[in-house]
């Protein structure tokens, strides 16, 4: 019998003891036991991990839709699922506009720039296409990429992309087995593993999340965790449901900032060494509770979710900052110029603005000018020659 009575004092224990420990530090049971701690509880257990592995570094990432809308799945909670209307579609981007903004990511502070796909997943022609963007990215740019490009059928596709030097590819699991056939019916849980399953043959780093909010219960979100952990996932998206335009999610649920917060909490000590990465929906439910999200998560995406707006690079960074965080070390110096503005600039009142402005963000769709800067801009430049 434990020495420890609650499950609070079990959990002291292990983060204190034994935070090498690569395993989950809870198991299904004692994680069902740990939700229903305080708030203020979890936060303080979970972020002795964050401390002890990322001590008060942020890691920042940039989402770019280089295809976008007019996928033939039915993801329910898709804003680019197959019936669902009101956002930009497009083909895929060209490579020099892929370029260009991968550029604009690496001066905006990102450490990891995340090139995403709509569609069901790839073959071997189309791996082959990314592994050319891929090797001029690193190349030309040299900021880390992360490929989303769906499901991976056959192995030559990992193959291809990590001979290519790609060392991160997501691909979500979103919810549990149970739950998932409620949130998508063209393809399977199932599918999803196995392509984890080929990344990790090819030894391609996995990033793989989940979405709270989409009628799942807490087992669902703990079978998840739990998942990851054996993944051994080395970068987990929390993402908190956006109920974007045309979506099907039938009984989702409107978080609270609580409930938010002990998710991520939960998800840190279920992994306790991944990049655990408060995603989409973070200014929509936890308004200006972020920084304490960050408190356990140690990541954030900026400028937005796919189709949906997000903070901008400076109310991110502002947060970051105000909130005794900081870009990692790596990236830090590409923003140095930025970061020096802002504290200079900051007064009280700016501090408290800074909150009213968060907690005052809606969830507004992107449009193409936001979607496809450079398109634009050069549409723009060949009308004004012409
Ligand atoms: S999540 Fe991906 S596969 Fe599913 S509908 Fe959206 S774009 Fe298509």
């Amino acid at each position: 019998m434990s020495l420890y009575k609650t499950i609070y004092e079990r959990i002291l224990h292990r983060i204190k003891y034994e935070p090498e420990n690569p395993e989950s530090i809870l198991n299904f049971e004692e994680a069902k036991e740990a939700y229903e701690l305080s708030t203020r509880d979890l936060l303080f257990l979970a972020g002795h991990l964050r401390k002890y592995y990322f001590q008060n570094y942020v890691l920042v990432h940039i989402i770019n839709n280089i295809r976008n809308g007019n996928c033939a799945e039915d993801c329910g909670y898709c804003a680019q699922r197959n019936t669902a209307t009101g956002i930009p579609t497009y083909s895929l981007k060209s490579e020099e506009e892929i370029l260009k903004e991968a550029e604009i990511a690496k001066q905006n502070g990102a450490y990891r720039y995340c090139l995403v796909t709509a569609g069901r997943g790839i073959n071997a022609k189309m791996a082959e296409k990314y592994a050319e963007i891929i090797k001029k990215i690193n190349e030309q740019i040299g900021i880390k990429v992360c490929l989303s490009a769906g499901i991976i059928t056959d192995p030559e596709s990992a193959k291809i992309l990590q001979e290519a030097g790609l060392d991160r590819y997501n691909h979500n699991l979103n919810t549990s087995q149970n739950y998932y056939d409620k949130i998508t019916t063209t393809h399977t849980y199932d599918d999803r593993k196995k392509t984890l399953e080929h990344l990790s043959l090819h030894h391609i780093g996995l990033c793989s999340g989940v979405i709270a909010g989409i009628g799942e219960s807490i087992d669902d979100l703990i079978n998840v965790g739990l998942e990851l952990n054996r993944f051994n996932a080395q970068s987990i998206p929390v993402n908190f449901f956006i109920p974007v335009p045309g979506h099907n999610i039938k009984n989702y649920k409107e978080l609270s900032s609580d409930e938010c917060l002990k998710i991520l909490s939960l998800f840190r000590l279920m992994n306790p060494k991944a990049e655990i990465r408060m995603a989409a929906g973070r200014e929509i439910y936890l308004k200006e509770k972020q920084h304490l999200g960050l408190k356990v998560a140690n990541s954030l995406f900026v400028s937005g979710y796919l189709n949906v707006k997000g903070s901008s690079t400076y109310e991110t960074i502002k947060m970051i900052y105000l909130n005794g965080f900081q870009l990692d070390p790596d990236t830090e110096n590409t923003i140095l110029e930025l970061r020096d503005q802002i504290l200079s600039e900051v007064t009280p009142d700016e501090f408290d603005r800074m909150h009213y402005a968060l907690q005052e963000m809606k969830i507004e769709l992107k449009t193409i000018e936001e979607l496809r800067p450079f398109a634009v801009h050069l549409q723009k430049d060949k009308k004004n020659e012409a």
